[in-house]
């Protein structure tokens, strides 16, 4: 699903990724460990392109999203992002939070379809607004029962616990149908009481087979949910291998 070449990146002189080379197939789940400010956060955002790479590829479904002449919006719809401090909108509902991207999407697609419907004889599909929001809607309804939070849709992100704030990050990026999800330090700024129940989404998920990049210091859940682990160092991938092997058998000392 995503080939990483080469990956550089910088910010003025200083080289942040050195070199990363990594392939990430359908159904993976990926962690990502290593030391603070060793370019973890940094990987992520050059993976969906809210970074430009300072050179290398990311081949993601045959396409080299790194490439400026590539319009990312498209590519970038199926990578979902959640992070450590949940971005949701605090002046939108969480039922608004969670329709925003996809009425979006949907009303652009809508717009371009008018516009090619104008200059060419063959017609394409023109979806309603009101169909639009009725969908995006009943899916933000499923989606927050699948987390228990359907009480929850109207009111706003500031009254939610840290934890069923990042539940509801998580559902919001499921909302737009992604290929993969990248998780940055999810559960790093909660409570411990409450890392269980956003590790449990984040489990579910695994198990439904979504494909997942976790930079985390979860060990456990490295361990029992990822099937590989990769050691981020230094901008360089130290190791990258099966998780029981790289907790049981490291080769770098660190
Ligand atoms: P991690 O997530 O592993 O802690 P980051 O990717 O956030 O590490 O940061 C890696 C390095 O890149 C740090 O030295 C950080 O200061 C630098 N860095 C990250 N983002 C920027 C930026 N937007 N501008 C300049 N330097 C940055
Ligand atoms: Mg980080």
């Amino acid at each position: 699903m995503i080939d990483v070449i080469d990956l550089k990146k910088n910010f003025g002189d200083n080289e942040v990724l050195k070199g990363i080379n990594m392939t990430i197939n359908k159904g993976d789940i990926v962690v990502v460990i290593g030391p603070s400010g060793s370019g973890k956060s940094t990987f992520l955002r050059c993976l969906n392109c809210m970074e430009d790479p300072t050179s290398g590829k990311i081949i993601f479904e045959g396409v080299d999203i790194a490439d400026p002449k590539v319009d990312i919006n498209i590519h970038r719809r199926k990578m979902g992002m959640v992070f450590q401090h949940f971005n949701l909108f605090n002046n939108k509902t969480v039922i608004e939070n969670i329709m925003l991207s996809p009425v979006l999407c949907a009303k652009k697609d809508r717009r371009k379809a008018v516009m090619h419907n104008m200059f060419h004889k063959d017609k394409l599909p023109v979806r309603p607004v009101k169909e639009i929001k009725k969908d995006a809607e009943e899916n933000a309804h499923k989606l927050l029962e699948r987390i228990g939070l359907e009480d929850k849709a109207d009111v706003y992100p500031s009254t939610l616990s840290g934890g069923q704030k990042q539940r509801v990050a998580i559902v919001r990026s499921l909302a737009m149908n992604p290929e993969v999800i990248l998780f940055d330090e999810p559960t790093s700024a909660l409570d411990p009481e409450m890392i269980g129940e956003v590790l449990d989404v984040m489990k579910a998920l695994a198990a439904d087979g979504m494909t997942m990049i976790v930079v985390t210091h979860e060990m456990r859940f490295a361990r029992e949910v990822a099937a590989r682990t990769i050691f981020l160092a230094d901008g360089k991938i130290e190791e990258d291998k099966p998780s029981h092997e790289l907790f049981d058998n490291p080769e770098s000392p660190r």
